[in-house]
């Protein structure tokens, strides 16, 4: 992987110099928040446009906000530190980023000084198209009240981690978590959707799911205005997972991902269904700007904007 710089509190530097000190909260008790959000390339306009960025910065400062940080950033700093690590790098190709915002000071109860960093790097699709063997994890969802899920702070993720090591111990690809009540979250680092009798179904964001951007991005647009298909949000059940037709994994980082089998059930045929195809292939016309729809949700990185 190219070792592009980093942005880190107003500079650009080496990967190497972008540390963090040992006794900081965001090492020791990963007190950081952050966004995964992708730029995507468009060679008609030499313009990187990324995707819904109003709406990564909106939930950036809700996770700085809930975890009680200090704030010294406002939407237009956080959009020029994206247009400078881009334009730095001389990025013109797509590239995922994360944006991480942490407590330098130490203790529990630090609540700044809060740094930032930008960390680009190259991420092509997750799987190319193929699909993911999962599993429903024996690991359960962390719930809201024991810490805030539906925003994206480091330190949910090993909930995560400890999930997908033990679905890749046990052989397969990745995990399904349920969450406390037994109705289906999400995965590990992305939100869940079937398609069964028809319908697509995903669970609502009452079920400890992180708020996903790309999920809203199929409610509201890619599945009603381009595919004519709405989407039922309500509780999924274990065993309508192994009775699904199919399946599919969507995030930032994941776009459309597509799951076959879970639990070794295989969904519909047990290849990549037919719907899944479709989404994606909208998903990612949308983001590309070949479908031309929403182009409020597509700011470009060269070119300075308001935001
Ligand atoms: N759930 C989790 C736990 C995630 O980490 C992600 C990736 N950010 C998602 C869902 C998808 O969210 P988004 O569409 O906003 O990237």
């Amino acid at each position: 992987m190219a070792d592009y710089k980093i942005w880190m509190n107003g500079r650009l530097v080496p990967q190497a110099e972008a540390v963090l000190p040992v006794n900081s909260a965001a090492v020791f008790y990963a007190t950081n928040v952050f966004e995964g959000l992708r730029a995507y390339w468009n060679p008609q306009d030499e313009e990187l446009y990324a995707f819904r960025l109003a709406e990564h910065f909106q939930r950036f400062r809700e996770s700085m906000k809930m975890m009680r940080f200090t704030v010294p950033y406002g939407d237009m700093d956080l959009y020029e530190a994206v247009r400078t690590v881009l334009s730095g790098n001389q990025l013109r190709e797509d590239v995922h980023m994360h944006m991480v915002a942490y407590v330098t000071g130490p203790g529990l109860d630090a609540t700044g000084p809060t740094g930032l960093y930008i960390n680009p790097r190259l991420r092509g699709r997750v799987t190319e198209g193929k699909g993911l063997a999962a599993c429903v994890s024996s690991w359960r969802r962390t719930n809201d009240n024991a810490i805030p899920i539906r925003l994206k702070s480091g330190s949910n993720y090993q909930n995560g981690r400890l999930a997908t090591l033990q679905a890749k111990a046990d052989g397969y690809d990745t995990p399904i978590f349920l969450n406390q009540r037994g109705t289906v979250a999400e995965g590990s680092g992305a939100t869940f959707f079937m398609v069964r009798r028809g319908r697509i179904v995903t669970p609502t964001t009452a079920s400890d799911i992180l708020e996903s951007i790309t999920r809203t991005t199929l409610i509201e647009e890619v599945c009603p205005n381009i595919l004519g298909m709405d989407v039922v949000e309500r509780d999924i059940d274990r065993t309508e997972l192994y009775t699904a037709d199919e399946a599919f994994f969507c995030g930032s980082g994941y776009e459309i991902t597509p799951i076959t089998s879970i639990d070794r059930f295989p969904l519909g045929s047990g290849e990549v269904g037919s719907i899944t195809k479709r989404i994606s292939t909208a998903y990612l016309n949308l983001v590309r700007a070949v479908d031309s729809r929403r182009s409020e949700w597509r700011t470009p990185t060269y070119r300075r904007v308001a935001v």
